[in-house]
């Protein structure tokens, strides 16, 4: 059997890899995208919500996709934090308003099926877009001229540019020989969706607890998303109880914010882990998503970033597609290690920093948080500052990420 032949090929079909496949698409790149469909089995859904921020909705409205997400999510105007350690030092109530940086939200939270859908419902479009579904990737051949792979049901597919969107378990990156670093906390994430009687203002409410962030944020009408970090055991506990007990437990974390918690629907824990990789791309193969950085779900970062590995991808290969050069040539793969490396880095290190002085019973840290957080509170160009760097990286975005997006030639976006 003869191998069909892209430009790309996207192996995963997760949010990072129907994100990246869409953007390739866009800029002209004759793309395929192979992997079993997001979440497939109906018991244990995707339970998980993704607020995604300004840049990554700009993603979204410049490849089309955002006409489809939008009626499912809801906008995100205000940040509180407020400390509930109950520990000696305490730092203030900090409240963040988008206002202060601009006329936008900080961004939009939507449920991950509903994003997935809306992705897979624009790629479906895509003329130069194949979706092939498959129970995933068994091997990858990185070769001098293109890349071959193979399929769990015997399809071989060549392209000259794999971009590796497989999750933590990435083979792309192990074909890619790139080696990684791991770590993990003794900490999970309860992920579930509630409604509430009071309505939520657009405002996300982040409880910071001993044992990590309690954080709610808004969904369409009066619903919420929660993630609840919590220990093992404790997480383990509040995975075993009944609706109307984990609604009661969720209502009495919120001090009576949001009123009387119902319908607290199906609920997924997540254990705390962390991985970043050496580098971002060698041998064809270009990390994306998780294959490439994985960090604990504080502060709204982590498909953020495999969004913006999305659309850097996508620059680096249209730049060399425009010189008629090859998409998957070391050239673009060291401008695509070199656009990710300080965006990804600096985003690991703060998560972690944020999560271990939350935990961490040394004072020092304690003090350095609770400073950090006075700060913010008093000074509001510092706290302008704050918001902008956490919303984006201020060195510059990719340009399918600009508002507008300038189209590149020949390729129609939306
Ligand atoms: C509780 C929680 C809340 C979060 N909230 C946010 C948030 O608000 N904002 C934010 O930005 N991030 C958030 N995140 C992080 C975000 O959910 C992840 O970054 C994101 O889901 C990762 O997507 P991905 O596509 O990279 O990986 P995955 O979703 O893991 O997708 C990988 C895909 O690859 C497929 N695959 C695996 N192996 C193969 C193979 N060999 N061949 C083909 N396919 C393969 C899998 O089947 C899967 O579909 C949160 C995470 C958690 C745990």
């Amino acid at each position: 059997m003869s191998a069909a032949t892209y430009d790309a090929i996207v192996i995963g079909a997760g949010p990072a890899g129907f994100t990246t496949a869409i953007a390739m698409a866009c800029v002209g790149c004759h793309t395929a995208i192979a992997g079993p469909p997001h979440n497939p089995d109906p018991a244990r859904p995707d339970t998980r919500t993704t607020a995604l921020l300004q840049a990554s909705v700009q993603l979204l409205r410049n490849t089309g996709v955002w006409e489809l997400c939008r009626g499912h999510a809801a906008p995100l105007h205000t940040i509180r934090i407020i400390d509930d350690t109950g520990r000696l030092l305490r730092a203030p109530e900090v409240i963040f308003e988008s206002r202060e940086i601009g006329d936008q939200p900080f961004g939009y939270n939507i449920a991950n099926t509903q994003l997935v859908a809306g992705l897979r419902a624009r790629a479906e479009a895509m003329p130069n877009l194949d979706i092939i579904e498959s129970k995933g990737a068994t091997e990858i051949e990185p070769g001098d001229e293109n890349i071959r792979v193979c399929l769990a049901e015997g399809q071989n597919l060549t392209a000259r540019l794999v971009a590796g969107a497989d999750g933590r378990a990435s083979i792309s990156r192990q074909a890619a020989g790139i080696s990684t670093r791991a770590w993990s906390y003794e900490q999970m994430a309860l992920a579930c969706n509630f409604s509430h009687s009071e309505p939520h203002d657009n405002t996300s409410n982040e409880f910071h607890r001993k044992a990590g962030p309690f954080t709610t944020v808004p969904l369409p009408g009066r619903n919420s998303s929660l993630v609840w970090v919590e220990t093992p055991d404790e997480a383990n506990r509040l995975l075993g109880l009944g609706d109307r007990a984990i609604a009661q437990e969720i209502e009495t974390r919120l001090q009576g914010c949001l009123g009387q918690i119902s319908n607290a629907g199906p609920r997924a824990a997540f254990p705390l882990s962390g991985m970043s990789v050496e580098r971002y791309a060698a041998r064809r193969i270009a990390l994306v998503g998780e294959a490439a950085h994985v960090i604990p779900p504080i502060g709204a970062q982590g498909l953020n970033l495999g969004f913006r590995d999305a659309a850097a991808l996508a620059e680096c290969a249209a730049s060399a597609l425009e010189k008629g050069q090859d998409p998957g040539g070391g050239d673009v793969l060291s401008a695509y290690d070199k656009a990710r490396r300080k965006d990804v880095s600096s985003r690991v290190f703060a998560v972690d920093f944020l999560n271990r002085s939350l935990i961490s019973g040394l004072l020092p840290l304690q003090a350095a948080r609770g400073l950090g957080l006075h700060l913010l509170d008093g000074i509001a160009p510092l706290r302008r500052a704050f918001m902008r760097e956490g919303l984006a990286p201020q060195s510059g975005l990719p340009k399918l990420m600009h508002s507008p997006a300038p189209a590149p030639a020949g390729v129609e976006i939306g």
